[in-house]
């Protein structure tokens, strides 16, 4: 087995959230943040002074200057960046949404299998500690309920809300669900911007299981939850809180051979950042050369059924 003793990381795109990337991989043990690059020549000095790395303003500077990257620019750059890195024989955790087209996700995933390259996606709610305990105990999901709503942001509006916000519940319930999707209905309504901004798609499952799942980002309040039913439990998990209850059907001693009941409450969870257990995550995969726990084909999954989403959301909305 490789081992790397210390390993140079980089980020690229250090705004809102790769500031993020950058404080969390400076603190690792043996792992060094060798550089950061952003567009924005005093934004790039002030990450990369904050955390004693070096500054670049072109992600071309970056490469060969570290084994390991994080792309964390608007999205309509993932697929340029990767590549450059990725051509260079570097490992990538590309934030979410994978890329703009299937096209681009395709052409990173062939490009790493064939440079023997490591690609996460940053679909960071895997990581979420309730997420965590709570794929222990799904077994046969029939119905599931999402809400993710969240007040109107000032960036990421690249991109509409299916690739901003829903598809982090589509890759929890690709994963947890494990069946193949079979139909999807959804509408969308532009209200800030020229896109959805809010919009609900119900997914169906060639299991059976059929999910609703409601993104907004024109809400007044910020709620990110998820519900599971299955025949023997009700799950239900609070994606901001690290939160999760778990409902199950058990004999009620009242009714000895009668109808059962509802018997449960809070389950333990380990609460933990959730960008911290993904980056530290990736830096075992590339550590281990292991295969990670969300992989280019996996966000590439996910931005298949967000893409056949907005498909239908454009069938049911009037031009503007
Ligand atoms: P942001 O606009 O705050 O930051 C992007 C940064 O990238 C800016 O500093 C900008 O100057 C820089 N930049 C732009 N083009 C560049 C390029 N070609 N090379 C180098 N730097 C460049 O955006 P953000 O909110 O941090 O989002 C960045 C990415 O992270 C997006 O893909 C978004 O979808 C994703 N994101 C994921 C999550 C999550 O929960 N996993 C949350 C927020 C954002």
């Amino acid at each position: 087995m490789k081992q790397i003793d210390c390993l140079d990381v980089g980020v690229v795109g250090v705004g809102h959230l790769g500031q993020h990337h950058a404080r969390i991989y400076a603190d690792m043990p043996d792992v060094r943040l060798a550089g950061v690059a952003d567009a924005n020549p005093e934004r790039a000095r002030e990450i990369a002074d904050r955390y004693g790395a070096r500054a670049f303003t072109r992600a071309e500077d970056l490469v060969g200057a570290v084994g390991a990257v994080s792309i964390v620019t608007p999205t309509v750059d993932h697929h340029r960046v990767a590549r450059l890195f990725l051509e260079a024989g570097a490992d990538v955790l590309v934030e979410k949404p994978f890329t703009v087209t299937l096209d681009e996700a395709d052409d990173l995933v062939s490009l790493a299998r064939e440079r023997q390259a490591i690609i996460q996606v940053g679909h960071i709610e895997r990581f979420n500690g309730a997420v965590r305990v709570l794929r222990s105990m799904v077994t046969t999901p029939l119905f599931i309920e999402c809400n993710r709503i969240s007040p109107f942001p000032d960036r990421s509006t690249d991109v509409d809300v299916v690739l901003d916000l829903m598809i982090h519940d589509i890759d929890i319930i690709l994963s947890l669900v494990g069946s193949p999707v079979s139909a999807i209905h959804a509408v969308g309504v532009p209200v800030i911007t020229r896109s959805a901004d809010i919009a609900n798609a119900r997914i169906e499952f060639a299991s059976g299981c059929v999910a609703n799942v409601t993104s907004s980002r024109v809400s007044q309040k910020k709620e990110r939850k998820i519900r599971i039913f299955q025949p023997d439990a009700y799950l239900s998990l609070d994606y901001q809180n690290q939160e999760l209850y778990a409902y199950r059907r058990v004999p009620d001693a009242d009714h000895p051979g009668g109808r059962p009941k509802i018997d449960g409450g809070k389950v333990k969870t380990d609460k933990d950042e959730p960008l911290k257990v993904e980056l530290g995550a990736f830096v075992d995969a590339v550590r281990y050369r292991k295969r990670p726990l969300v992989s280019g084909e996996e966000g590439r999954e996910a931005l298949r059924v967000a893409l056949a989403v907005m498909d239908d959301i454009r069938r049911h909305t009037p031009p503007l």
